[in-house]
């Protein structure tokens, strides 16, 4: 089987893990902090907060920047419910501006048509890896009041222009989730240029309390005060020694991934029923997935039925992402909302992650686009049996 995605741990990983285990710390000791700086240097941004998942990272940043009941977010239409999930932890209200057909990523000019009075925040994805419109949606985010956030998730490793996503927003957000560009297991990072919001970050992921255990040893206090209601979002020395580990190779998975993209590129031009999703000038993608859409009209198959056809050769393929508003959840929770992303629901009948890693073979990916082809000429061959 050729998964979708896969994670790569080596023997420097797992020393590193070891290391941890045998250290004083297990949660909160000094690989956290370390782990902050790193990704922070990294991504060349000032302050990094670590917390327990990605979803909990922006969970975190909604907490920070205030969203309330009564605010309404908006959020692109088609995405991980993790990212509207998030708005609605704060009571606040998810708004679905629609994306664009090319690229999947969230739609300037329909986020200008979804703003009202009480929009706070807009909540961008950096879709398969590749940053969103971040000079049109900062301009955007200027013009209206607005806190630009960006679920980096899938951008690690990525630039816009020259420049990292974290330098064109007030907060992003990762995920160090397995199939992410790197992994803690379960982790994630919130960094941003804003001081102010950084207490208020650490604060909101140890239960609210103004002083974790470090800070109290210093005061050689014991007592401690629960100043906001927060969470337990602590990510853990453990898998901070990871995540240490993991970001020295962040740079050769990112060209590894890349390759493998060009590669998908050359051979899936000579078929004409299966289009890659589009890199934008000026955009270097960390290609987090590797999404086509599927030409149904043209083959006569199915988005589903051709992953299930794929699957018969050994290759799991993967949909991301159904549209947020489709889940039973939403229907019931956002009756009112007069939800319109015609290009989301389009484009989500069509869509198609092919399988993505470094590591991945030339020879895998040659298996999968035969596998593609393969799939088309069985359906154009039922078309013509059928006729005939
Ligand atoms: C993975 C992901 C998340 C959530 O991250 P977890 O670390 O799994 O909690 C949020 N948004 C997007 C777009 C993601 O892909």
């Amino acid at each position: 089987m050729i998964p979708y995605a896969r994670q790569t741990i080596d023997a420097a990983d797992i020393q590193r893990v070891v290391e941890a285990l045998q250290s004083p710390w297990l949660t909160t000791g000094p690989l956290v902090d370390q782990f902050e700086s790193a990704v922070a240097a990294k991504v060349k941004s000032e302050h990094a907060v670590a917390f327990s998942s990605g979803t909990a990272a922006l969970h975190g940043a909604a907490a920070a920047i205030g969203v309330q009941p009564g605010d309404e977010v908006i959020v692109p239409a088609i995405t991980f419910v993790a990212t509207a999930n998030a708005v609605v932890y704060c009571g606040a209200r998810p708004v679905f501006a629609d994306v664009c057909p090319d690229t999947l990523l969230i739609d300037p000019q329909d986020v200008l048509r979804k703003i009202s009075a009480r929009t706070k925040a807009i909540f961008a994805v950096d879709y398969a890896g590749q940053p969103c419109d971040y000079g049109r949606l900062k301009q955007i985010a200027a013009g209206n009041r607005l806190t630009l956030v960006a679920d980096a998730s899938h951008s690690l490793g990525s630039s816009f222009f020259g420049r990292q996503v974290p330098q064109w927003v007030d907060l992003a957000c990762y995920s160090f989730h397995p199939v992410k560009p790197i992994t803690t297991c379960e982790g994630g990072m919130v960094v941003t240029n804003a001081q102010s919001l950084v207490p208020r970050l650490r604060q909101f992921r140890n239960h609210g309390i103004d002083a974790d255990h470090h800070r109290r040893q210093a005061l050689g206090t014991c007592q401690y005060d629960m100043q906001q209601l927060g969470f337990n979002y602590r990510l853990s020395d453990v898998q901070s020694a990871l995540g240490l580990s993991q970001l020295k190779k962040l740079d050769d998975w990112t060209a590894q991934r890349n390759r493998i993209a060009d590669r998908y590129r050359r051979q899936l031009a000579n078929l004409p029923h299966v289009t890659p999703l589009c890199t934008l000038p000026g955009v270097q993608s960390s290609y987090h997935l590797f999404v086509i859409k599927w030409n149904r009209d043209q083959t006569g198959i199915a988005r589903d039925d051709a992953i299930e056809m794929l699957r018969q050769c050994g290759i799991r393929a993967n949909i991301h992402y159904r549209p947020v508003y489709q889940h039973s959840f939403y229907r019931q929770t956002l009756t009112g909302q007069n939800i319109s992303c015609p290009v989301a629901d389009d484009v989500y009948e069509q869509i198609i992650s092919l399988p993505m890693f470094p590591g991945m073979t030339g020879d895998q990916v040659r298996q999968v686009v035969g596998a593609l082809d393969a799939a088309a000429r069985r359906g154009q061959r039922h078309h013509r049996d059928k006729a005939a």
